[in-house]
């Protein structure tokens, strides 16, 4: 194992050589965050026109292999909670568990053992002993929420301390096909929305940048607050906004094009986002 000190930039699936599982220093969650990646194939359903993945392919989740995954995750979390793991590789500040997170190389809910991925993270918590607080995070982009074992999967996580961060970066068919690369409609991303917050407490993930150094329009912010807001009106509360701009580099070939903004400009649109009664956590 390296004994490379992980930074809050660096997302390398392999910094502790492991086929699903990698160690994050996450900027967003302060501290170190356990990822566990269950599309190694880098395939995704979405073609987000920031995606950091190299080499993505359209497609879904391989097989995977369970007992392979829950030794890795064992294995991981004992060395986090009683090895030196902490000391050797992360900053000091950061020595603290702050999640399990389902990410990763693509959309996780793709893989046909999704449930199972959930049950083996329960057992595995339970074996270690791992605290309360320790959440279980599913990063996902929220597409296949209409499926009843994603939503099984969901309402299990909940029991885990669980949290779903639901990708919406735009609230109109045309924003999510030129952010997003997918054809859908937005009753449909509504509804799956709706799916998520049913089952397990769900906040909103919002990448929000410059294309061709045009930051999103006021029509697209009117999109993103009308269509939150009326999901409020009808009593589906999200538990707030992850706002942020781009962190790491694109790995599209729109990548040129794009450009972060700054905090002041997120915080003019996290400032419309709170007058509708939502938290908003700022990330530039
Ligand atoms: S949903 Fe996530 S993994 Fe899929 S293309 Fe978008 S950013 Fe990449």
């Amino acid at each position: 194992m390296s004994d490379k000190i992980l930074d809050v930039m660096s997302h390398d699936r392999d910094s502790a050589a492991l086929r699903y599982v990698y160690p994050v220093v996450s900027r967003r969650a302060g501290g170190v965050s356990v990822g566990i990646n269950l599309n190694t194939n880098n395939a995704c359903n979405w073609r987000c026109i920031y995606c950091q993945v190299p080499g993505l392919t359209r497609g879904t989740a391989p097989a995977t292999d369970l007992s392979v995954l829950e030794n890795e995750l064992r294995d991981f979390l004992n060395e986090l909670l009683h090895g030196d793991f902490m000391q050797r590789r992360v900053p000091e500040g950061a020595r603290r568990i702050n999640d399990i997170a389902l990410s990763g190389n693509g959309e996780p809910t793709s893989s046909a053992e999704f449930v199972q991925v959930i049950a083996l993270i329960a057992r595995v918590r339970r074996e270690t002993a791992l605290p309360q607080t320790v959440k279980t995070v599913l990063i996902t982009n929220g597409s296949l929420l209409y499926r009843s074992e994603v939503q099984q999967g969901l309402r299990d996580m909940a029991k885990l301390n669980g949290e779903v961060w639901f990708k919406l970066d735009r609230a109109s068919e045309a924003g999510m096909q030129r952010v997003n690369d997918t054809r859908t409609s937005m009753n449909k991303v509504r509804d799956n929305l709706i799916a998520a917050i049913a089952c397990c407490p769900t906040w909103l993930q919002t990448c929000w940048f410059a294309l061709d150094g045009e930051p999103p329009s006021h029509r697209d912010e009117d999109d993103y607050l009308e269509f939150v807001a009326a999901m409020m009106r009808d009593g589906h509360q999200p538990q707030g906004v992850l706002l942020y701009s781009l962190a790491r580099a694109s790995m599209q070939a729109e990548a040129p094009r794009l450009s972060a903004l700054s905090a002041e400009q997120l915080q003019v649109f996290a400032d419309r986002i709170v007058k509708l009664g939502l938290p908003v956590k700022v990330s530039p």
